[in-house]
């Protein structure tokens, strides 16, 4: 299965006013780096940033986890019917 349509990039956004936009020093993937909100200007390290933001991260991956789980029921129901293909006593919709 293709779990690549799974990834989403989730825009962090600036407890004070919302804006999307950030700039950041240091290292991209180090937590203790430094986000500057280009709208307000509000600094904060990137795991401030990240705590102000995790319900919307949660909100994203529920919704991954429902896509996943349907993908996976059509998977499951299209093998059933590969398996029980050609028995007229089993019906599957
Ligand atoms: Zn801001």
């Amino acid at each position: 299965m293709d779990s690549s349509k799974y990834n989403r990039v989730i825009a962090m956004q600036c407890p004070t006013c919302a804006g999307t936009h950030f700039s950041f020093e240091g290292p991209s993937e180090d937590d203790s780096a430094m986000a500057t909100c280009a709208s307000c200007g509000r600094s904060m390290t990137r795991a401030e940033l990240r705590e102000e933001n995790s319900e919307n991260i949660e909100a994203h991956v529920k919704e991954i986890g429902r896509q996943a789980a349907q993908d996976l029921s059509d998977e499951l129901r299209k093998t059933l019917k590969d398996a029980f293909k050609g028995s007229k006593s089993i019906t599957i919709k």
